[in-house]
Order: C-alpha cells, then sequence, then structure tokens
C-alpha cells in the first residue's frame, strides 16, 4: 500500500445500534491491529447522522465494550470517567452527550456535532456543479420508482431537476423554503476504478450509480457525504470496513474527485456467514460481542477467534493460539482472504478451552462463581450445605472445577456436565454391574473399594492416594473394581474417573455413595 509512506491513520466508524456486532468488532479489531503494526493511530467516529435510528445510551455502550476489550484508540470520543484521558491533548466535552469527552485535534469525532460542516461541504459541491438541489416531492419519486419497477430498469433518480429547473426557479424554490434534498452528480458513461488492498482491482460503471442524496431534507448529510467529509478532515490513510460497502466505495471515490481530494486506500473485509454459508443473522444464533462475554467466553479468546475470521497468518502456519500482542506482530492485510469466513461457533469454544486452561484456579474460581450461581443444581446445594462454611464451600468449587478445567468450553456449560457433584443421585442399579458380574460380586467390589477408602486419612484424601491405593487392590480387571465405584459415585454411565470423584466428593460423601449403592443391590 503506497499510503504506508505517510503515517498510517485509521478509523472505526460505527453507526451504535445498542450492541457490538461480531461483524463490526472484527472492523474495529482489524483496524486497531493494522494502526498498531504501522505505529499508527487508530481512532473512533460515532457516525449517528440517521436520527430515525438514535438509540439512548448505545454510544456509551460501544465505547465501553471498546474499552472492555481491550482495544484502545487515540482519537475519539471517551466517557469520562477514567485516568486514561488525563493526559491527553486537546479534549473537549461533548456538546450532546453528556459525559462524553473528545479527545483529539480533528474533533469532534460526533457526526451529529457536525452539522455545519456538512451543509458548508454540500453546497461547495453544488458550486462546483458536482452536486444539485432536487426539490422532486415523495409523490413523484414513488411514481417514479414504481414505473421503473414496471419496466424492470435499475431504480435511479430520472434527474428531473437537474435538467428542468432553471437557476431562478432553484432560487425561487430555496427562498420559499421548499423542501429539498441535495444529490450528487453522477457522470455517465464513466468507468470507476481502484485497487482494493483485499480484492485487487474493483471497477463500476457510473451507469449502474444513482445520483445520491447527499443531504437530506432535515438538513443531515447521509452517511457517503458525511463518511468522506471526515475521512479527508481526520487525515485517513486507509479505509478498512466491511464488504457490504463496497458498493459505496465509487461513490466515495467520485465525491474525492469532485472535491478534489486525494482517495485514502480501501480494503473491504470478507462478508461473515453462518456455517450453512448464509450471512450471519442473528436468527441463526448470537451475533453480538456481549451476548458471547455473558456466556462466558473470555475477551481474550474473542479477541484470538475473530482475528483468525478472514485471516491467517500466511502459509504453512497452523498457528491458532494468539495473543493481543502477537496478533499486531503477524497481522497483515495481505492475509485477509477474499472468500466468505464462517463463523464456526466449535471453534470458538476450542479456542476458549485453550484460554480456560491458562487460567489457574483461583481465577477460574473468581470467574466462574456468577455462572454457578445461576444454576440451580448449585443453589441448592448452597442451601443444604448450610453445615459448610465459606471457605469449606469455596475449596469444594475449586475441586469441581479442577475436575472440569480440562473439558470446559465457556463458563455458561460449567457443573453442567457433573450434576452428581451438586445433586442427589438416583440411577437403575443394573447400571452398577460390569460386564457379566453378579450382584453379590459387585457387592463385594464395593466393599473392596469402601475398604481401601476408608483406609485413607482425610489429611491424605488426594487424587493421587485415592488413584493409589484403590488400583493396589483393583487386581487384573480394574474394570471389575472401577465401574461399580464410579457409578457409586455419580449415577452415571459417563464421568471422570471413580478417583476425581471420590476426592471432589470428600471421603464421608463418597463412603455414603458406596453404602446406597451396596443396599441396593
Ligand atoms: N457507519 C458505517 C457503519 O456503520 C461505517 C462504514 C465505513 O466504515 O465506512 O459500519
Amino acid at each position: 500500500m503506497n499510503n504506508l509512506e505517510k503515517k498510517v491513520r485509521v478509523r472505526f466508524a460505527p453507526s451504535p445500534t445498542g450492541y457490538m456486532h461480531i461483524g463490526n468488532f472484527r472492523t474495529a479489531l482489524y483496524n486497531f491491529l493494522f494502526a498498531k503494526k504501522h505505529s499508527g493511530s487508530f481512532l473512533i467516529r460515532i457516525e449517528d447522522t440517521d436520527q430515525s435510528r438514535f438509540v439512548e445510551g448505545a454510544t456509551e455502550k460501544l465505547l465501553q465494550s471498546m474499552e472492555f476489550m481491550d482495544l484502545d484508540w487515540d482519537e475519539g470520543p471517551y466517557i469520562n470517567n477514567q485516568n486514561t484521558t488525563d493526559n491527553r491533548q486537546h479534549q473537549e466535552e461533548s456538546s450532546s452527550y453528556p459525559g462524553i469527552l473528545e479527545v483529539g485535534e480533528h474533533g469532534p469525532y460526533i457526526q451529529s456535532e457536525r452539522t455545519e460542516l456538512y451543509q458548508k461541504y454540500a453546497l461547495e459541491l453544488i458550486e462546483k456543479g458536482k452536486a444539485y438541489y432536487c426539490f422532486c416531492e415523495p409523490e413523484r419519486l414513488e411514481q417514479m420508482r414504481e414505473m421503473q419497477q414496471k419496466e424492470k430498469l435499475p431504480p435511479k433518480y430520472d434527474h428531473y431537476c437537474l435538467k428542468n429547473l432553471s437557476p431562478q426557479q432553484i432560487n425561487e424554490n430555496l427562498r420559499n423554503n421548499c423542501k429539498h434534498v441535495v444529490r450528487l452528480k453522477v457522470p455517465e458513461d464513466e468507468t470507476i476504478e481502484f485497487v482494493d488492498a483485499i480484492r485487487g482491482k474493483v471497477s463500476f460503471s457510473t451507469n449502474t450509480i444513482d445520483d445520491q442524496v447527499l443531504l437530506k431534507s432535515d438538513g443531515f448529510p447521509t452517511y457517503h457525504l458525511a463518511n468522506v467529509i471526515d475521512d479527508h478532515l481526520m487525515k485517513i490513510t486507509h479505509v478498512i470496513r466491511g464488504e457490504d460497502w463496497l458498493p459505496s466505495t465509487p461513490k466515495h471515490i467520485l465525491l474525492y474527485r469532485a472535491f478534489g481530494w486525494q482517495e485514502p486506500e480501501f480494503a473491504h473485509l470478507p462478508l461473515l456467514l453462518n456455517t450453512n454459508k448464509s450471512k450471519l443473522s442473528k436468527r441463526q444464533g448470537d451475533i453480538a460481542v456481549e451476548d458471547y462475554l455473558s456466556r462466558g467466553y473470555l475477551k481474550e479468546a474473542i479477541v484470538n477467534f475473530v482475528a483468525m475470521l478472514g485471516w491467517n497468518p500466511g502459509e504453512g502456519s497452523v498457528q491458532e493460539i494468539f495473543s493481543m500482542e502477537e496478533l499486531v506482530e503477524k497481522f497483515d492485510l495481505s492475509h485477509v482472504h477474499k472468500a466468505g469466513a464462517v463463523f464456526d461457533l466449535k471453534k470458538l469454544d476450542w479456542i476458549n478451552s485453550q484460554y480456560i486452561k491458562k487460567l489457574n484456579i483461583d481465577q477460574l474460581y473468581e470467574m466462574t462463581l456468577p455462572f454457578f450461581k445461576k444454576k440451580e443444581s448449585y443453589v441448592s446445594w448452597d442451601m443444604e450445605h448450610e453445615h459448610l462454611n465459606k471457605e469449606e464451600k469455596v475449596q469444594y468449587l475449586k475441586k469441581v472445577l479442577t475436575v472440569e478445567k480440562e473439558r470446559l468450553s465457556k463458563f455458561e456449560d460449567v457443573g453442567d456436565e457433573n450434576p452428581y457433584f451438586f445433586l442427589d443421585i438416583k440411577y437403575d442399579k443394573n447400571l452398577l454391574v460390569w460386564k457379566d458380574l453378579t450382584h453379590s460380586q459387585i457387592k463385594e467390589s464395593l466393599e473392596k473399594s469402601k475398604a481401601a477408602l476408608t483406609g485413607i486419612d482425610n489429611n491424605d484424601w488426594t487424587k493421587e492416594i485415592i488413584e493409589k491405593e484403590l488400583l493396589a487392590v483393583a487386581g487384573e480387571n480394574r474394570g471389575n473394581l472401577l465401574w461399580p465405584l464410579r457409578v457409586a459415585l455419580t449415577g452415571a454411565q459417563k464421568s471422570p474417573s471413580p478417583f476425581e470423584c471420590a476426592w471432589v466428593l470428600g471421603k464421608d460423601e463418597s463412603l455414603n455413595r458406596i453404602e446406597k449403592a451396596h443396599k441396593m443391590l
């Protein structure tokens, strides 16, 4: 990219909706990584000019999510509550969002605070003959559209106001405050060509481009006008955004040319797809970063997973786990794919499980406790164990977590795999039967286990000693001892080993459960 000779300046320009769409988060992440990699600046700009879509609190929520996910930005709006802005230059209170500070030389970074600027530039385009006033009423436009539909023509403005209004008529209309918009004058029969950093050469015929509305009748700009003016004034060198904006890019290029400004470089990121290759949508599951956080995915795992949605570190690399630092070091637009990126939840689960494995048991306990508290099984266990003090309960959960840790893919699943650690167990006595052993042989086997476990001192109650003592009496066919014991402890067809289960349950409870099984037979 040629613009790399300049200091890199990139931006994340969301229209706040109240949540962080995974696709938007990827755009933010790639911009962040690109800026860091090239020692450039990463900006946030809030694109809130569509007043009909205003969502109370959405901007604040978005900034909080960005901060929580550790995507620091150098310029833009900040929530005015932390020290991070203390030593930054050029701070100003946002005029429309109480509690938000705008930091940086190129603000305001919130588009609804820049309306006059867009109006000024729209006028400049009109004066240059690159844009024009359109006074068409909605009814006329509606009729025009119906006719185009009937004749199977592409929906485009028919240039009525451009062709039919004299300067005098236009002035009179303006004097009479007639409702109007400003439209871009798109030249006919031209080809707009540009090189996209990901897609290569892209070209559009201007005949397919509508005379885009730039300024709406309420005086607010459309996305196109505001986006181009701001990218220029904020000295953006690279526009990195989702592929759904690709068809807008020729309009933007026409605007840059109309103003006589240099275009930034463009990079359009591949679409996110469901596993069935349809466009990622809410109907297929969660699409907000916040949803994944609240289900107990770690932010580091989400960043790692999202980074791999459409990018890999290059041929031959099999590395799948990346810290933020490694991503900054390895990220490169040339390894972003053109083809859609499949959002594979199984992959996210796997990546998350790798991060869970790295947590120590105290961290895991702190992070999973809120999830345990939402489980009925845990809540009833907690109530039924009033005789245990707080520390004993903490120790119990930590033991459960030690056993679950290796197989846990997200915190919301905590406790689910092993309900027998929290609930009374009920099972069919035939489940105790291993191969062709008789009931009395199983009773003998349980007695053997019981004797071995009884012999272990409470202070020696570790997984290793339990295993050693049981194996010492198991004999050649270990299953004869271990199967009935495991079922007696868990009542389950499948579970962790009887050593781990006995260790978690503790000596008394293990012996109780063995006794109960014995009585059943
Ligand atoms: N406001 C647009 C969005 O919501 C920005 C697109 C762009 O980056 O140009 O994604």
